[in-house]
């Protein structure tokens, strides 16, 4: 076990480190009040630098590096806004993924090579009005007819949703109940009969496109299948790479409060001295960086363990648990050492706090995973329905 960065690594944390600085912090706040998606040429800088795709197959455009590169690179555009973050993360680490290890060729072939260059997002619709927690209760239907399907059904809170050129959408193929009937589908933008609802209006996450995507007879060419029916398995084991980008998230945002409310209480000045010499405030600083440094520990080996491929789903669900709970608290922690200043919209902090709070909604909440977690530890599956 070594727990240094090869020089390589070493060297593109710098870079990805110093763009975040120098690029994306002064536009994080504009971007932020405006609810502005980020204007196009920074996703082609993303790209012109290769961290799109920078763990997808160097065949379809990738750099054929590791996800845990990947993690890197979320983790320090993260700490400076999670809008930067996202082009990053929905390259390598988001339903494009699901193409890259299960795909035909063709697919490969016609999504991996636009998404490096910028120039695809793909998307994932999973959740359903009546099926979050629940998500092997969804209800959209995929009935094959000829050399289509045609999809009936509707999916909410997908992030991309309006703006991402495709979709890996789960649905049903069959009668059959439960996980056993789903698969998953490429449903590309603009195909007849899929249309979006109104842009969703989040506590956090402003600039990232949100909506519900609504199918109505709407006829997906049969190749598009990705994931076959009886395979739902694959489907999660890929949701899980997804899910150390959402930790990686947590990490980022937490890392960049905790720099802030570093640098703050050496600045503020109360009773005469600066709050850091108050033990109360020390005590926080040092329960921040411990929380935080734990997280990067656990969200470091799954991916690391999960290299070109996919992670072991219990280390993931550690990972994206532990992250998403330590970034309410180091948020939490952070705004109450700024005081008013923290509540504040003029400083970032209010902004770290409403953007961590989502990830431990999204991609399973807080609750389902500590139920994944045990299911995992005793070997045993707990019916949520008995
Ligand atoms: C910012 C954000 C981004 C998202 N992005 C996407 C996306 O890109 N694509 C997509 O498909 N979806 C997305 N989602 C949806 C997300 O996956 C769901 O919101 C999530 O799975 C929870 O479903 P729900 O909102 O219906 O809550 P519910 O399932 O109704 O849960 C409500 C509460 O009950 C708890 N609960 C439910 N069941 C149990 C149980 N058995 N035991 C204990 N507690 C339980 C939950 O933990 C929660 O606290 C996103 C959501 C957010 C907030």
């Amino acid at each position: 076990m070594d727990f240094q960065l090869t020089e390589e690594q070493k060297m593109l944390k710098k870079m990805v480190h110093d763009l975040a600085e120098k690029e994306f912090r002064p536009k994080a706040a504009e971007w932020e009040a405006k609810a502005e998606h980020m204007p196009r040429e920074y996703v082609q800088r993303l790209a012109d630098l290769g961290l799109l795709g920078l763990c997808l197959p160097v065949k379809y455009g990738g750099q054929g590096r590791g996800a845990f590169e990947a993690i890197l690179a979320i983790e320090q555009l993260a700490r400076v806004s999670s809008l930067s973050a996202t082009p990053v993360f929905e390259s390598n680490v988001g339903p494009v993924r699901v193409i890259d290890q299960f795909g035909t060729e063709e697919q490969k072939q016609r999504y991996l090579p636009p998404v490096c260059r910028g120039e695809m997002l793909i998307s994932v619709g999973m959740t359903e009005p009546e099926a979050g927690s629940a998500l092997t209760d969804l209800s959209t239907r995929a009935v094959l007819d000829g050399d289509h399907y045609v999809v009936n059904g509707m999916k909410c809170f997908v992030t991309g949703g309006g703006a991402s050129d495709a979709y890996v959408v789960y649905a049903r193929l069959s009668e059959q109940k439960g996980a056993k009937g789903i698969g998953g589908l490429i449903i590309e933008k603009g195909t007849p009969g899929f249309s979006f609802g109104k842009q969703e209006q989040f506590m956090g996450f402003r600039g990232i496109p949100s909506s519900d995507l609504i199918f109505e007879n709407c006829r997906v060419p049969r190749e598009n299948l990705v994931i076959k029916e009886g395979d739902f398995r694959k489907l999660m084991t890929a949701f899980d790479l997804e899910r150390c980008g959402n930790a990686t998230m947590c990490l980022g945002i937490a890392q960049g409060a905790l720099e802030e409310a570093m640098a703050y209480s050496q600045q503020r000045k109360q009773w005469g001295k600066e709050i850091c010499e108050f033990q109360a405030i020390q005590f926080m600083l040092a329960e921040m960086a411990m929380k935080v440094e734990a997280a990067r520990l656990l969200i470091y080996r799954a991916t690391v363990n999960a290299d070109t491929g996919l992670p072991v789903p219990l280390e993931a669900n550690l990972a994206k648990c532990f992250a998403n709970q330590m970034v309410r608290e180091v948020t939490g922690m952070a705004l109450q050492i700024h005081g008013g200043y923290g509540y504040s919209k003029d400083y970032p902090i209010e902004r770290m706090l409403r953007d961590g709070w989502g990830w431990g909604i999204a991609g399973g909440t807080i609750e389902i995973q500590r139920i994944t977690i045990a299911s995992f530890l005793l070997g045993r599956r707990f019916d949520q329905r008995r």
